[in-house]
């Protein structure tokens, strides 16, 4: 997962203010702190960014990423996006009042900025990766995914409330190496929690007991920067197996 935040000693911090995980340095999925956080090797591989929902906290970076390769980009960037996230991009972001509208736009190679629209029913590939689409409970239409190449397996919920709708795909599946799940607020905020659609360790809890599935790795995401600590406290006393908590800027290998 990418750095998203800059602390007082201007080096990034665990807080996870934004969201974005690079596959294998070429395939983004979700543009929190892409432009920001990126290595060079990234910039000049990533152009597949998978979209799980239009929140700014995972869309923040991905206007600055596509201005910075404007004008050198020899094939387009692909934004693969339900229809509900691509209007608001296109919409909202990409209106020619907040951004360009870049999907209009092109260099000296052709088209900058491309969709690829994403059916929740529809299992898709994006270089060497396969993607099966998962409806989670969050505020917005929002998608989880189960995402795999040859070998490795890995689950992401992004963020979501209870899910069984995650819990039943999951299940029917192969066992995953890691899972990504969400915990946003610690427990002492339920309501809060209950209102955005999003989990505290209480209900990361009984969520996980409801995968019937072989997870490797367990990692925690979506830690509310506010609340980093408290929640951390809260996990870790509930001692649930195989749980850790997601490091930002570190490679992950699985
Ligand atoms: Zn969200």
């Amino acid at each position: 997962m990418l750095s998203t935040t800059i602390g007082e000693d201007g080096r990034a911090t665990q807080a996870q203010h934004l969201s974005c995980l690079v596959i294998d340095d070429c395939v983004a999925v979700d543009a929190g702190s892409l432009a920001m956080a990126v290595s060079d090797k990234q910039r000049e591989n990533i152009r597949d960014i998978v979209l799980t929902h239009a929140h700014l906290d995972h869309i923040a970076g991905l206007p600055l990423f596509v201005d910075d390769l404007f004008a050198t980009t020899k094939r387009p960037i692909t934004i693969h996006a339900t229809r509900e996230v691509e209007e608001v991009l296109e919409n909202d972001v990409f209106n020619w009042r907040v951004y360009p509208r870049f999907s209009e736009l092109k260099n000296e190679f052709g088209a900058v900025l491309r969709y690829a629209r994403i059916d929740p029913e529809e299992e898709f590939e994006v270089r060497h990766l396969r993607f099966k689409p998962v409806e989670v409970n969050h505020k917005v239409p929002t998608t989880g995914f189960i995402i795999s190449d040859a070998n490795t397996r890995i689950g992401l919920t992004s963020d979501t409330s209870k899910a069984e709708n995650f819990w039943r795909v999951l299940n029917a599946e192969r066992e995953l190496n890691a899972l990504f799940i969400e915990c946003a607020f610690p427990d002492s905020l339920q309501e809060l929690a209950s209102a955005a659609f999003h989990m505290t360790p209480n209900i990361l809890r009984r969520e996980l007991e409801k995968s019937k599935q072989a997870i490797g790795r367990i990692l925690v995401i979506n830690l509310k920067p506010t609340y980093r600590e408290q929640i951390i406290k809260e996990i870790k006393s509930l001692k649930i197996p195989k749980v850790e908590i997601l490091e930002v800027g570190k490679a992950y290998e699985f």
